[in-house]
């Protein structure tokens, strides 16, 4: 019983993702990309053995340019953002 009141409750996915754009360096476009900060980052340990959890992920406009955008962000255990990183782009405000 309690298997499917987990996978299905939907208290669990509420208010759980983190959204964010990015504008490509090459053509200026503006990507949106969203992370489940429930399901999508690994839980990892940092140099003090304290957990954090991490998501890469790899975007790809939808013009004609084959630009890839990587984006790295880490969270807290409250899966609150502690860092972003970018490459091939740069992060602009929703
Ligand atoms: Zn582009």
């Amino acid at each position: 019983m309690s298997f499917w009141t987990n996978l299905f409750s939907p208290l669990r996915s509420k208010g759980a993702f983190f959204s964010f754009s990015v504008k490509c360096k090459r053509c200026g476009e503006i990507i949106q990309g969203q992370v489940n900060v429930n399901n999508e980052p690994s839980s990892e340990l940092d140099e003090n053995g304290k957990t954090y959890y991490a998501c890469r992920k790899v975007l790809i406009g939808n013009g004609h340019c084959f630009q890839q955008i990587e984006v790295f962000f880490t969270f807290d255990e409250g899966r609150r953002l502690l860092d972003k990183k970018i490459s091939g782009g740069e992060f602009v405000e929703n």
